[in-house]
């Protein structure tokens, strides 16, 4: 789980839990990365070895933490989580080395906010299975050397760029999850429907789904306010009307775009004539960092079609005018 990532109640921490599936079977969508998981697994199931380490990258939300865990069930292993910022000193990272059982999954979420010092350390764990630990203290004080466990360690980033090169170099398996589409959403939303034992249609399922900025977490998230919605206004079961009613009250985006999102398409049509402008003008005008923009707001922009990357920089398509009910001035530079 990555608490940091929204702000959840305990309560919504394990609805989430609940929600998140167990196999691959129970898995939707992201199928080349799931084709390839499985063969890794089953090939090193069959040969009784550790899988090799494993990097998913991708914004958040979309499956990184739940395939870990996936991964050390269908390996038939024990798994410890941790992240990168928790990870301060490399003895905190020692401890749960060496508690890790044969072929185990350690899952470092955040990993690149581990510290230098802390990824150091890391690498001939990963590579060797060896790191030297520092016995006693004072006059007697030296660094012994211990062997591992074979494990597995699979790491989750949301900034692949902020990686370093040995780290990533070390990740056999590397897999980027992608936005879902809103089909693939849609049967997300029945699922957790059926889990959360609420009546829903197909069309209100659709409607939540295509609401949710391609991101399960979402999805999972607004069906859960629209269960409230239903059950107090309604009858209980989700219909078209009282979804639709419960997403207008949440005041959610017809596209399912955040507020950053909205902020960074109108930013570039009120202060930049809806572009090119280039990506850290852009972050300093709407306060958050171009890596930030880069790695989580931008990608989804671009797939839904209301932003385009050209050489000269961002720039906004037609769509983003007509989402925003701005009218396109003269052109700029022509
Ligand atoms: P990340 O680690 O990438 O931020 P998580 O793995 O925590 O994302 O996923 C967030 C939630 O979304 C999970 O609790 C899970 O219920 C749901 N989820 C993610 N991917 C899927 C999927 N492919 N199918 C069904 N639910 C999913």
């Amino acid at each position: 789980l990555d608490p940091t990532d929204d702000n959840f109640t305990p309560e919504e921490l394990d609805v989430e839990k609940k929600l998140r599936p167990l196999s691959f079977d129970d898995f939707t969508g992201q199928d080349q990365v799931l084709e390839n998981l499985q063969i890794f697994v089953q090939a090193a199931n069959g040969r009784d070895e550790a899988l090799d380490h494993t990097l998913f990258h991708g914004p958040p939300g979309l499956g990184k933490t739940t395939l870990a865990h996936i991964l050390a069930s269908e390996l038939n292993v024990g798994i410890k989580v941790t992240s990168g910022p928790v990870l301060d000193k490399p003895g905190d990272l020692a401890g749960l080395l060496t508690n890790l059982d044969e072929r185990d999954v350690l899952f470092i979420d955040e990993i690149h906010r581990l510290s230098p010092i802390v990824e150091e350390y890391l690498y001939s764990a990963m590579e060797d299975y060896k790191i030297d630990i520092m016995i006693e203290s004072g006059p007697n004080a030296r660094t012994v050397q211990i062997n591992l466990n074979p494990f597995t360690l699979v790491g989750a980033t949301t900034r692949s760029g902020l990686l370093t090169s040995p780290m990533r170099a070390r990740f056999g398996i590397q897999s980027r999850l992608q936005y879902y589409n809103t089909e693939l959403l849609t049967t997300i939303v029945q699922r957790s429907a059926t889990i959360l034992n609420v009546p829903i249609s197909m069309e209100a399922a659709v409607e939540i789904a295509g609401r949710s900025r391609g991101t399960p977490r979402i999805a999972n998230a607004l069906l859960r306010r629209v269960r409230d919605f239903a059950q107090i206004k309604g009858n209980g079961s989700i219909d078209i009307k009282i979804a639709k009613f419960a997403l207008e009250a949440l005041s959610v985006d017809a596209h399912g775009l955040d507020e950053m999102d909205n902020k960074i398409l109108s930013t570039i049509i009120d202060k930049f004539k809806g572009g090119p402008v280039g990506i850290t003008t852009i972050a300093t005008a709407v306060s958050e960092s171009a890596e930030t923009i880069e790695e989580v707001y931008e990608p989804f922009l671009i797939q839904q079609g209301f932003l385009m990357r050209t050489p000269r920089g961002r720039e906004v398509t037609e769509q983003a005018y007509k989402h925003l009910g701005k009218i396109k001035g003269p052109t700029q530079g022509g």
